[in-house]
């Protein structure tokens, strides 16, 4: 990648984001389409953000991934809201538009598009479970929804939490019935008996997460439960992809379902994003590759 001194500008916020896959991807786009953009991630603590983002508007950023813990406070520096943002209530990504910065949540895109290309079908009419109730969960509910899943359950720890969830999603995705769900509520059985995808969008099993192992242990205590009720036929799609076999996968595979990580997803709310910023379709194959090829993936 040529550098030169009208490059722009675009980057990664979050903490921590030393593993994330991000500038390997899009500096791989932007150099195989010629574009004179360099992509960066920026370790960015809580308390750090309101100067952050004054310093990347000061500097003429033209666009940014936001990750964990800025997808909400991220809000309160952004000029203008897209309708999937809003509903979500969660931004993933900021593109500028003239001076100020319109706030995207491409995950649902991305949940959708990385789904369909593993079922190799449409999702409308499927019904799916849920499990965990935070932004990530919201994106793939809304995702779910608006591609006309059956029924959307969610499943969390605190269900008043999956409740709040789903109470906010219904009214506007009236064609999809939404059900929530504590995990050690007995109705949720019936859920998983029905259940044609089981998506785990809680960060339990993921490497980067320090006491993982304790948390992960926790989650597998309530999925061989729920093993016992779901069809031979479920899906399973985790949203962590590192490491690259979960235990939610493993778990899937030991009983003969078949199971993705969430790598796809990753990859696409990337080519949604570089879109967003480039307003150039997103050179899929090359932004695969590179991932793949990269030693932390
Ligand atoms: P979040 O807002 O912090 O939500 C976390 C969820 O997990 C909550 O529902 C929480 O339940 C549950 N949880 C946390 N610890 C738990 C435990 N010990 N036992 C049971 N449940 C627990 O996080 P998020 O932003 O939604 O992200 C969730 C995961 O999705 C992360 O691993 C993230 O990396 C991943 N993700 C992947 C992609 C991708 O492109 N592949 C995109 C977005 C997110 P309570 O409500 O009860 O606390």
């Amino acid at each position: 990648m040529k550098l030169s001194a009208k490059t722009q500008l675009c980057c990664l916020i979050g903490h921590p984001v030393s593993h994330s896959l991000s500038p390997t991807m899009h500096n791989a786009a932007f150099e195989a389409l010629g574009l004179d953009i360099c992509y960066l991630a920026f370790d960015v603590p809580p308390a750090s953000l309101s100067l952050a983002m004054e310093g990347l508007r000061a500097l003429g950023a033209i666009g940014m991934s936001v990750t964990i813990p800025h997808k909400q406070s991220v809000r309160n520096f952004i000029d203008e809201l897209d309708g999937d943002a809003l509903l979500v209530g969660a931004v993933n990504c900021l593109a500028k538009r003239g001076p100020g910065w319109v706030g995207y949540n491409t995950d649902v895109r991305g949940f959708l598009v990385a789904l369909e290309e593993v079922l190799e079908t449409s999702i409308s009419g499927m019904s799916a479970v849920v499990l965990g109730a935070g932004g990530a969960a919201r994106a793939v509910a809304v995702s779910l929804g608006r591609a006309g899943a059956s029924r959307v359950s969610v499943i969390n720890r605190a269900g008043e939490r999956a409740k709040l969830l789903v109470d906010g999603l219904q009214p506007h995705l009236e064609g999809t019935t939404f059900q929530a769900f504590a995990w050690d509520q007995a109705e949720c059985g019936d859920a998983l008996a029905t259940a044609d995808l089981l998506i785990n969008a809680t960060p339990l099993g993921m490497s980067a997460v320090a006491g993982s192992e304790a948390w992960t242990e926790s989650l597998l205590t309530f999925q061989k439960l729920a093993l016992t009720r779901l069809p031979a036929h479920t899906v399973f799609y985790d949203l962590i992809y590192a490491p690259e076999r979960t235990p939610f996968m493993e778990l899937a595979l030991a009983s003969g379902h078949s199971a993705h990580n969430g790598l796809g997803m990753l990859l696409h709310q990337g080519a949604e994003s570089f879109r967003l910023w480039t307003r150039r379709d997103a050179p899929i194959s090359i932004m695969r590759a590179a991932m793949a090829s990269d030693g932390t993936s």
